[in-house]
């Protein structure tokens, strides 16, 4: 006989999105179960640079657009979570870890003035600091370098630790599934247009009935796949290609920073990782990133090492290891290339289809889907909630930078 196990909302996809949202929903008392296909947090989540943005970036063009200021807010919310005293339902991830507590911005030469007023504005008043020579980040602390450094409100993460601090005491929530014939999960749909249940099958060969109120799609690039399992047309997902790159060397110091270039996207973001051997790990992307979807590894390391000698230039990195990686950002489908000024969220039937479209806005997301239950009248269940311990449960995604560089 099959089973049948009740809950308010299924979470599926066990990325930052998912991931914050489905530790806020147990918070309130929400019955709520992740699924999850890979390893938790493996998808863009670990492949991100970490730094929960304030909009900052999106600046660049010497405006506030609408963008800069939405986001604003997220730098405080996640500050706050970081310190253990989060706001509402926001989870306490003061055992996550910090690379940086500021983001930094640099220019290599001179600023146009219209920039030099624009960041001194009051629109960016406590968002922007221009830093004096003894204030700068060691990196920068140079004889040869001749810019402007600016600290921005932005922390970077140490993702692979927030992953680990969400899923903690909920692991029994946490399912794998393999949604492929041979697979143990299987989406029921209906005529109705609406999820009619995930049919799951545990180890033991026992068939599971999970129904809820709510299902939330938060598979990043999987959602696609699971939106034409299910036979839903809108929203649509489009990929935006990057190729990243990554250096590991012994250079002391480690850099969290935009380069400003000439176009609104930073020519290059660095943000650097302790690999196990106590070696930073460069990371590398921004305008370089997208630019080098077109390139091979190689002409694109060969950029990259060209770059680094023309903006750092005491930098030695004649003896670093080079490598790259292809990852694809996902967001929902838009006619033009707008910037994310907010997570992206859907109700379609009794789906709520969602892409945060920023690391640093899944506080965000987790807000607007909440909202959506509580609009719809779905409050958490009181009675009593127990996941057959049955099921395999998912990896947490280790840092990936260790195995990136061949011998
Ligand atoms: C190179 C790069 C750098 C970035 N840097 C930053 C940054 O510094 N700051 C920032 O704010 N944002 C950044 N972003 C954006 C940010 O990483 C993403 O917006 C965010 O991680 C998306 O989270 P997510 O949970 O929606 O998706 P993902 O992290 O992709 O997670 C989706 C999860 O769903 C799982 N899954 C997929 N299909 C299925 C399925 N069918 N069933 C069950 N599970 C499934 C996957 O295995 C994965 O675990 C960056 C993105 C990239 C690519």
């Amino acid at each position: 006989m099959t089973k049948i196990l009740e809950t308010d909302v299924v979470v599926i996809g066990g990325g930052i999105a998912g991931l914050w949202l489905f530790r806020t929903l147990n918070t309130l008392g929400y019955k709520a179960i992740l699924l999850e296909q890979g390893s938790l947090g493996g998808g863009q989540t670990i492949k991100s640079q970490g730094i929960v943005h304030g909009g900052t970036k999106y600046t660049l063009t010497g405006q506030l657009t609408n963008a800069s200021q939405a986001i604003a807010s997220m730098p405080d919310r996640w500050r706050n979570a970081l310190a253990g005293h989060g706001e509402g339902a926001d989870p306490d991830l003061s055992s996550a870890s910090i690379l940086s507590n500021f983001h930094y911005l640099w220019s290599p030469g001179d600023l146009g003035s219209r920039m030099t007023s624009f960041f001194a504005s009051k629109a960016l008043r406590g968002r922007v600091d221009v830093l004096k020579k003894d204030q700068f980040p060691d990196i920068f602390k140079h004889d040869g370098f001749r810019g402007k450094v600016y600290q921005l409100n932005e922390i970077v993460l140490d993702i692979a630790t927030v992953t680990k601090v969400l899923t903690a005491g909920l692991e029994d929530r946490i399912i794998q599934v393999d949604w492929s014939e041979q697979g143990n999960a299987t989406l029921k749909t209906g005529d109705t247009g609406d999820i009619d249940a995930v049919e799951l099958t545990d180890n033991t060969g026992e068939r599971i009935t999970l129904i809820a109120k709510r299902f939330v799609l938060s598979a990043g690039e999987g959602t696609q796949g699971l939106l034409n399992r299910w036979g839903i047309n809108e929203p649509k997902m489009q990929v935006r290609p990057l190729q990243m790159v990554m250096v590991r060397h012994t250079h002391p110091e480690p850099i969290y920073a935009h380069c400003l270039g000439t176009t609104p996207l930073p020519r290059i973001t660095i943000t650097s990782h302790p690999d196990k051997d106590g070696k930073w790990v460069w990371y590398l992307g921004g305008g370089i990133a997208e630019d080098g979807v077109k390139q091979s590894a190689e002409a694109l390391i060969a950029t990259a090492k060209k770059e680094m000698k023309a903006l750092l230039p005491w930098v030695d990195l004649d003896q670093a290891e080079w490598a790259t990686l292809h990852v694809n950002r996902a967001e929902p489908k838009q006619n033009r290339l707008l910037r994310p000024d907010a997570a992206f969220c859907q109700p379609v039937g009794n789906g709520i289809v969602t892409w945060p479209t920023k690391l640093a806005l899944a506080p965000n997301l987790s807000d607007e889907v909440v909202k959506m239950l509580k609009d719809a009248d779905i409050q958490p269940s009181t009675d009593d909630f127990a996941v057959p311990g049955t099921f395999t449960q998912p990896e947490i995604c280790p840092n990936f930078w260790q195995d990136s560089f061949k011998d």
